[in-house]
């Protein structure tokens, strides 16, 4: 007898049923989650943000490498990141799910342990979704909902002349892990007794299968008294990002390339692929890290972070947007997000 079952067995129901018997609510606002029509939220004088992100078997995920735990934890977490990108606080996530004819209940079970997770660790209640049956592969659709006091959003658009810009954490290393996994698939399709070698290369693997939203550092710079003028997280690149804060803001930008935070298990793989590392910070993608600009008056507050590096600064949009290095040769930064199509 097989030790999975297949969904036709439990049917749409007994599988939302699964769901929910395992959910926690944690927030006085939700005051009906699954279950009903629809949720019912009650929240407390905020401003509600509201963010969804649509992750795709085949284009944003291999299931070759991707366990479903991961996968559901890194579901929530994107989400998390656009809320905190806001200066918000998540407080309830939905989850659409298209699941193939293959799938088992308990391959759903195991996404829904990453998704319960990533709940339990960003403090949000799971309120709802919608399953469905997919022809293709694997379809997973978060939305998350978010609170911030009236007036305390942070958007893309603010940021001034001689603002300092920040970022937290490295970059690159998300795309670097990619190669990895990449490679080993390839090594294992032509020999399945091959076990992948990751050894080595945890930290930059871990960046690609589970990243994590930087709610902590926008709990810290609420302690700290700091107010970014703007903020993005980085999925797509830190030029792309830097590009929309710019665009948005309608300034220019000068970064350094020394400045720029790099891990060094992201410097060494990208050496073993022949990827210039500057590239793959500008343009690798997946860091989920956050990228804002302050007030030159802040530099104090932000200098002794161990988890902020101050990249460059905000200059007038004549100046355009540009990577400089030591010798103080300026180059202009090329978007390059991620090309989905
Ligand atoms: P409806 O027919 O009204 O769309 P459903 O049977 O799809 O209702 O959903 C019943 C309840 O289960 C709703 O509260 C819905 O939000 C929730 N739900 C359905 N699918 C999921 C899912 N994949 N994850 C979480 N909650 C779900
Ligand atoms: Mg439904």
């Amino acid at each position: 007898m097989s030790e999975f079952t297949p969904l036709s067995e439990l049917g749409e129901f007994g599988l939302i049923k699964l769901i929910k018997d395992k959910i926690e609510l944690r927030h006085p606002s939700t005051v009906k989650g699954i279950g009903d029509d629809a949720a019912v939220l009650e929240p407390q004088e905020k401003q509600i943000v509201v963010s969804s992100d649509m992750l795709l078997e085949g284009v944003h995920f291999d299931l070759t490498f991707c366990p479903l735990k991961h996968l559901g934890y890194k579901a929530v977490a994107v989400n998390v990141s656009d809320i905190a990108a806001m200066n918000a606080k998540p407080t309830q996530i939905t989850v659409n799910i298209a699941l193939g004819a293959r799938f088992t209940v308990e391959a759903v079970d195991e996404l829904y342990e990453g998704i319960r997770l990533a709940c339990e660790n960003y403090n949000v209640d799971l309120i709802g979704g919608d399953t469905t049956s997919s022809r293709a592969g694997l379809v997973i659709s978060v939305t998350a909902i978010g609170e911030v006091a009236k007036g305390e959003a942070v958007l893309r658009s603010g940021a001034k002349e001689n603002n300092l810009i920040c970022v937290t954490g490295d970059l690159g290393a998300a795309y670097v892990g990619l190669q990895i996994l990449e490679r080993e698939k390839q090594a294992f399709i032509a020999n399945p007794e091959m076990q992948p070698e990751l050894e080595g290369k945890e930290y930059v693997v871990g960046r690609q299968l589970r990243p994590e939203a930087r709610m902590d550092v926008i709990h810290e710079l609420k302690e700290r008294g700091i107010k970014p003028t703007a903020m993005i997280d980085v999925s797509d690149g830190l030029a792309s990002e830097l590009l929309h804060i710019c665009s948005q803001s309608k300034v220019g930008a000068t970064i350094y390339k020394d400045n720029l935070p790099a891990d060094e298990q992201m410097l060494e793989t990208a050496m073993e692929f022949n990827l210039d590392p500057i590239t793959c910070i500008m343009n690798g993608g997946e860091d989920y890290e956050l990228l804002f600009t302050v007030p030159l008056e802040d530099y104090d507050k932000v200098k002794n972070h161990p988890d902020i590096s101050i990249i460059g600064k905000i200059t007038d949009a004549s100046e355009g947007v540009n990577l400089a290095n030591k010798q103080g040769q300026a180059f202009p930064l090329q978007a390059q997000g991620w090309v989905h199509f």
